[in-house]
């Protein structure tokens, strides 16, 4: 049996392990799929992983869940049952279980707050007896026919994991600022002092991003007291993402993707994913005048007297400054973090298969239907990647049903790798 690991015990993980857990039930073949988890199961989704308190909502609906479409195309004449065994790790499956199923209803299906789907993950991993290893990823290399991980725990110690195929999820950490200053917080270092109710009494503060977490960060900070509060981004304008059927049916059904020029796709992904906050966050901001929007990008960080300056550029025109008491970065994870766990030899591997430097753009160029960059002998996945040449859905919460069918269908390939194992009656992921 190949064996798959993935990076980061997120929701991508839990759809591929709880498919890979149906399939087997249903006698299908699967890979053994074992997670690598720095925090805890849903770690991003809690106060702990850096991203949000855990208070704040999701913005998509719940009911894109581990399972979503449930419109599985992996085996003729079984994927009824595929979808039906994937139903029983579904959010309103969770519900029922736990006993909150009428209530959600008749509360008119709230998005739960980060911790709840933090909640949910960890009872879909309890109920497949999710293969979980604690630990941080701390290096990848290349082996003769898969990849060397290590990971090391909690007190230090380095295991080393030799796997076929690998996928790594999440968006790094989140503890990088824009600068090293007292008062600009990277956006764990914000949400810590949120969580001990400790964030500086502040009369002028500045968000720099536009995106999802710009919009959780802008949520928590309208509850407090603060003067004004600046949203620092790029574009001309705050953009409401784009929620209707159409954009949303891109997003859950990725088969009409292909056939839109990349001009075209990009224009979407601007338009629905990319600096702009979802219709809710956009809301309760609206009814806040003392929320505004500084278009530039911040080029420069300075002391000034008590606070910080900002430099803001927008090309043409010259260059502004503007003072603020309290900055948080909240400009997101960085898409390429993952390059930092490769050592030379994988990172050598990864430039001759995107042909390459390795640049966002070429990487996104070479994902191919199996969400796994196209060239490589084993495996890499990389959904978060996938969004300009296979769909947009695929870095988010979208579609992960379509996503653990492309990642298991590849997986489960019998490759020349698979064969030689099974002929050896070796297992993989060796602790060595
Ligand atoms: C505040 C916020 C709100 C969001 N809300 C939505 C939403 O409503 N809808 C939506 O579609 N998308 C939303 N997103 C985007 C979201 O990041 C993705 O949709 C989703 O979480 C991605 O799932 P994932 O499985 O890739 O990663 P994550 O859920 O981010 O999981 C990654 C995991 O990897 C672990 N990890 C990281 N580094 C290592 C390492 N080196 N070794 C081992 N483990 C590691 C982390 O601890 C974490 O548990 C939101 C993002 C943010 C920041």
């Amino acid at each position: 049996m190949k064996t798959l690991l993935v990076i980061g015990a997120g929701p991508k993980a839990l759809a591929v392990a709880a498919k890979a857990h149906v399939l087997r039930e249903l006698g299908l073949p699967a890979p053994r799929v074992v997670v690598v988890e720095a925090h805890a199961v849903g770690g991003n989704w809690l106060p702990s992983g850096g991203w949000t308190d855990g208070r704040h909502r999701l913005g998509t609906s719940p009911e894109k869940d581990v399972g979503f479409p449930y419109h599985s195309t992996m085996a003729r004449g079984r994927n009824r049952e595929i979808n039906e065994g994937m139903q029983a790790f579904s959010w309103t499956s969770f519900l029922v279980d736990q006993g909150g199923y009428s209530e959600w209803i008749d509360r008119g299906r709230p998005s739960p707050q980060h911790h709840v789907w933090a909640k949910y993950l960890q009872w879909v991993g309890h109920r497949i007896d999710l293969e979980l290893i604690q630990g941080r990823v701390s290096s990848i290399s290349p082996a003769a026919d898969g990849w060397l991980v290590s990971v090391t725990d909690a007190d230090g110690a380095v295991t080393q994991l030799d796997t076929d195929e690998l996928m790594i999820t999440g968006p790094g950490r989140s503890t990088r600022a824009l600068a090293d200053h007292p008062k600009v917080l990277s956006i764990s270092a914000f949400w810590e002092l949120a969580g001990r109710r400790e964030l500086p009494v502040s009369s002028r503060v500045a968000v720099i991003g536009g995106g999802e977490t710009a919009g959780s960060a802008l949520d928590e900070l309208v509850r407090h007291e603060m003067l004004t509060v600046s949203v620092i981004s790029p574009m001309a304008t705050l953009y409401t993402r784009g929620e209707s059927f159409f954009e949303n049916s891109l997003y859950s059904d990725p088969v009409k993707w292909a056939g839109l020029s990349v001009e075209q796709r990009r224009d979407v992904i601007r338009r629905t994913d990319r600096g702009v906050f979802s219709v809710r966050v956009q809301e309760s901001l609206l009814g806040d005048d003392r929320v505004h929007h500084l278009q530039g990008r911040v080029t420069r960080v300075a002391d000034e007297g008590s606070g910080v300056a900002l430099t803001l550029r927008n090309s043409p025109r010259p260059d502004q400054v503007h003072t603020f008491d309290l900055v948080v970065d909240a400009t997101g994870g960085h898409p390429l973090w993952f390059l930092e766990m490769f050592d030379a030899d994988a990172a050598d591997l990864l430039e001759l298969a995107v042909g390459g430097p390795l640049t966002m753009a070429r990487i996104e160029a070479t994902i191919g239907y199996d969400l796994a960059v196209t060239g490589l002998e084993s495996k890499l996945f990389l959904p978060n990647m996938a969004a300009l040449t296979q769909g947009p859905g695929f870095p988010n919460l979208s579609c992960l049903g379509e996503l653990s069918d492309r990642v298991l269908r590849a997986a489960g390939d019998a490759g020349e790798s698979a064969r030689r194992e099974a002929a050896a009656g070796a297992e993989r992921v060796r602790v060595r």
